[in-house]
């Protein structure tokens, strides 16, 4: 099967964590050569779109992205330089049920915000004037505050929330990386088979567990619970870390198909 939608998670697949990471020339190379043959690239990611496209900008990559997926829930397509929009009516429906849900789990959120107060180094995150999620110090506090929170939102069984190191966005349970994805794909009439997804993080596993693209990858860094989804899924795990770890996928795919 062609590569017709290429997914890339941003942080820790695209880029390196050091703060002045730039992209691998594999990479621009890849992505350049998947361009050519027709293929629509989307970045997913957990960055706000400001901040996805103030990164993308310090990364260098050889050309924008054709859509960005921002904030593990929302679309945009790029409609010229600069410029992005939102892409069919997602954000809108993803809002209204996001909405809707924050003001039925306001015991959940309350409770979370409770066990910010106890300790522990929990500090609370807004977006857009309304509490979004939270960070914690470490993994490990991380560990233990998803645990607490899936077992304190167990009356509102629709409360989820992504989670990529130790930042954390509360969310309908429906709205992530891979609903987002698949909602692009069907907008693009791209069929799944075609779909390849790459990530390395857990709020990556959504869009690596197969519902969405049925060729999934993730770089070496990659942690071990995507790595075991990717298997699971007959994806591919690459010998090689971020950008190069991609390109590497890239061109797995490319060459075999799934
Ligand atoms: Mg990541």
């Amino acid at each position: 099967m062609p590569i017709s939608l290429l997914s890339t998670d941003f942080d820790g697949t695209l880029i390196g964590h050091e703060p002045d990471a730039r992209t691998a020339a594999s990479l621009a190379a890849a992505l350049a050569d998947l361009r050519a043959r027709g293929a629509v690239w989307a970045v997913n990611t957990g960055r706000q779109l400001w901040f996805a496209l103030e990164g993308l900008e310090h990364a260098r990559l050889p050309h924008d992205p054709d859509f960005v997926l921002s904030s593990e829930k929302d679309i945009f397509r790029r409609a010229g330089e600069g410029d992005w929009e939102a892409f069919g009516d997602w954000n809108a429906r993803t809002e209204v049920r996001t909405t809707d849900l924050f003001h039925r789990a306001q015991g959940v959120l309350e409770a979370i915000g409770a066990m910010a107060e106890g300790g522990d180094g929990i500090e609370i995150l807004y977006e857009n004037g309304r509490v979004a999620g939270l960070m914690t110090p470490d993994a490990a506090t991380m560990d233990v505050v998803a645990a607490r929170i899936r077992e304190t939102a167990l009356d509102v069984p629709e409360f989820s929330f992504n989670r990529n190191h130790v930042w954390m966005r509360f969310a309908h349970r429906e709205i992530h990386k891979g609903s987002s994805l698949a909602e692009l794909a069907r907008l693009l009439a791209i069929p799944r088979a075609e779909v390849l997804a790459i990530g390395d993080h857990h709020n990556d596993i959504p869009m690596l567990d197969g519902a969405a693209a049925a060729m999934v990858a993730c770089p070496a860094n990659a942690v071990d619970e995507v790595k075991r989804v990717v298997r699971a899924g007959g994806g591919y795990v690459s010998p090689h870390p971020w950008g190069e770890g991609v390109a590497d996928a890239i061109r797995h795919f490319a060459a075999t198909g799934k």
